[in-house]
């Protein structure tokens, strides 16, 4: 993520034979004398940069959902069981993990339900309505 990044250094070499030395521009591999500024390397490292960042998001996607498959795994083995003496023909794990999700989120939301209409009801008991 772009919190934590490696600062790289220019690629180039300086006219001497040495290496620059400077720091690369962000998403490139050089700095702003060896051509950092051009605009087709501001946009190659525009597109560098938007590709790591869905990179990250396409792992942190992959992590949660595998997280959530293991929290749910209890319920997706005992969903194979149920279907298996029901006769029912096997569903690979991965199509039971989702049904888990699907059911999870369908409580989630049943429990939001009940939080707010809980919510509602101390908000607006009024104590002098009691026994009228
Ligand atoms: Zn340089």
């Amino acid at each position: 993520m772009a919190s934590r990044r490696l600062a790289l250094r220019c690629a180039a070499r300086r006219t001497n034979g040495e290496p620059c030395g400077n720091f690369a521009m962000v998403g490139s591999r050089v700095c702003h004398a060896h051509g950092g500024r051009a605009p087709q390397v501001r946009n190659a490292a525009r597109r560098r940069l938007a590709m790591a960042e869905v990179y990250t998001v396409l792992a942190r996607v992959r992590a949660e959902r595998s997280a959530s498959e293991e929290a749910l795994r209890p319920w997706t083995e005992e969903l194979s069981a149920l279907r298996w003496d029901a006769g029912l023909d096997l569903e690979s794990p991965e199509v039971l993990a989702r049904r888990a999700r699907v059911m999870a989120r369908a409580m989630e939301d049943a429990a939001k339900t009940l939080r707010s209409y809980a919510r509602n009801m101390l908000t607006h008991h009024d104590p002098r309505e009691e026994g009228t």
